[in-house]
């Protein structure tokens, strides 16, 4: 069922209007691991630009609700210098006020349907009134991929002027549960201090939501030295896909369907050639990785290029045999992207810290609109893994129902379609009549069950033999438009 709140908080007309804006904070390795000035021009291109943050990005998403700005401020790990990088971005944006806003009045917050309590913010609710300070937090959430240093650094500070101030706030973290623990030990905090931290732990393969924001955990390798718990994360907000994906060698229980068609891809890439030895993914590896996932915009970072020297030894070797400077890695980039080819259809764009990035579209998330009506035919790009066609054949009393992944391609028909009589998010159709034989029927029907996650169930089955049987996640957009298809064909 679908409470009725639920749907007014989803229900966007044309005039309200979304954004999402993706910063990267830092694109540092490790600072022991980029070497050192005289060897490495992009060293020596750190020093000069003074841009220290380690690797780190925000997610900002906006949504402009009858006059009120809401912002949500996702944060990606928090290494060294990250937190004055986040500071200088909030600024830069114009967004302390948004962000503001709601830690003084926050009575029209939408509650989160999080794995863990209220956000952040919603927290201030009940809370006196605290006097700004320099500890104030200015993000909703923070994602940590693992726990080696250059990914938490900041937090122990942090955690320790929040725990000075008199506040009830507390550090909303993400993380995996092997990833929870390694935090106890190596965060330098007391009984007290750690007390401000508010941990959910995330599962592998599961979505949670954070606000209007669906993310799920992917399990990352991250070589020998991986913590164990390891992970990056697939954002999905407004239907747009951000691949938060750094500090991996391989991913070793995801269905790649997941990693489909991104809008944004966001890699560590610690060396131009291939150096598993790192832990770390290689621009060369990169290439293959946007082709097979179909990354509309790939950001890299977290690039050291110091194992790229190794390649010197070789005489014959035609790569990059040095660490090179953030340009020169552009310029190497663009070039063979134009010699395979794939320029135009594949952009790769070396990271910088303070680089903002947005959709390209003007207009995200004008998606549903229920003044506009729906037609015969609804398409339907799930969270995970389909594409679905429904189309309706009036005339002939006719149902078409195409679902597609990246493997397979069902093209199934069926007779007399109906919509339940007691549900009004679910549909019948009959298997159709053949000369010899019946073909398989199919029951569909959306629940928005125990998970935050809108679910189509579609079983299409022949007696006992299921033809096809799977529980497909859609945004609240798409739910919203299936139940206007249903009312629209079959009310
Ligand atoms: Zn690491």
């Amino acid at each position: 069922m679908v409470s009725s709140s639920r749907t007014a908080a989803t229900d966007t007309t044309a005039s309200q209007k979304k954004e999402v804006i993706v910063r990267i904070n830092g694109v540092l390795p490790h600072i022991t691991k980029i070497g050192t000035q005289e060897k490495s021009e992009r060293v020596a291109e750190v020093m000069r630009t003074g841009k220290y943050a380690n690797t780190s990005c925000s997610i900002f998403v906006k949504s402009f609700d009858q006059g009120n700005t809401i912002t949500y401020h996702l944060l990606f790990d928090i290494g060294e210098g990250v937190t004055r990088s986040v500071e200088t971005g909030i600024s830069e944006l114009g967004l302390e006020d948004s962000l503001s806003i709601r830690t003084l009045e926050s009575k029209s917050y939408p509650s989160s349907s999080a794995t863990s309590g209220a956000p952040l913010f919603a927290q201030l609710q009940n809370a006196q009134k605290v006097p700004p300070t320099s500890a104030q937090l200015n993000f909703d959430a923070l994602l940590i991929t693992h726990s080696h240093e250059d990914h938490i650094r900041d937090l122990s500070d942090l955690v320790k002027k929040i725990s000075q101030t008199k506040t009830v706030q507390k550090i909303n973290i993400y993380c995996t549960r092997e990833c929870q623990d390694q935090l106890r030990s190596k965060l330098s905090l007391s009984t007290d201090e750690y007390r401000f931290l508010n941990f959910s732990v995330v599962k592998p393969n599961e979505y949670f939501k954070i606000g209007p924001i669906s993310i799920m955990s992917v399990s990352a390798y991250h070589g020998e030295d991986s913590p164990p718990g390891s992970a990056m994360y697939v954002v999905n907000v407004f239907e747009k896909k951000i691949i938060v994906g750094w500090d991996f060698l391989s991913l070793p229980d995801v269905n790649e369907t997941i990693l489909w068609n991104p809008d944004l891809a966001i890699l560590g890439t610690e060396t131009y050639n291939d150096h598993p030895e790192t832990g770390m993914i290689s621009v060369t590896e990169a290439y293959n990785i946007v082709r097979r996932w179909n990354a509309k915009e790939c950001y890299i970072l977290h690039y050291s290029g110091l194992k790229d020297f190794e390649e010197a030894k070789n005489q014959w070797f035609r790569g990059p045999v040095k660490a090179l400077s953030l340009d020169e890695l552009q310029r190497t980039i663009d070039s063979h992207l134009r010699l395979t080819g794939a320029e135009g259809k594949f952009r790769i764009t070396v990271a910088k810290e303070g680089m903002i990035w947005t959709p390209k579209e003007e207009a995200i998330g004008q998606g549903y609109d229920k003044m506009v009506p729906i037609g015969r035919v609804l398409e339907i790009e799930s969270l995970d893994r389909y594409v679905l066609k429904i189309e309706k054949d009036e005339r002939n009393d006719k149902m078409m129902l195409v679902i597609e992944d990246r493997v397979n391609r069902y093209n199934l028909i069926f007779d007399k379609p109906y919509k339940d009589r007691d549900n009004e998010g679910m549909l019948h159709a009959l298997g159709e009549s053949g000369t010899f034989s019946k073909g398989p029927e199919l029951v569909m029907e959306l629940s928005m069950g125990t998970s935050s996650v809108p679910t189509l169930k579609i079983d299409v089955f022949k007696g006992r033999k299921s033809v096809f049987k799977d529980d497909v996640l859609i945004n609240d957009n798409d739910a919203l438009r299936f139940k206007q298809y249903i009312q629209e064909n079959f009310g």
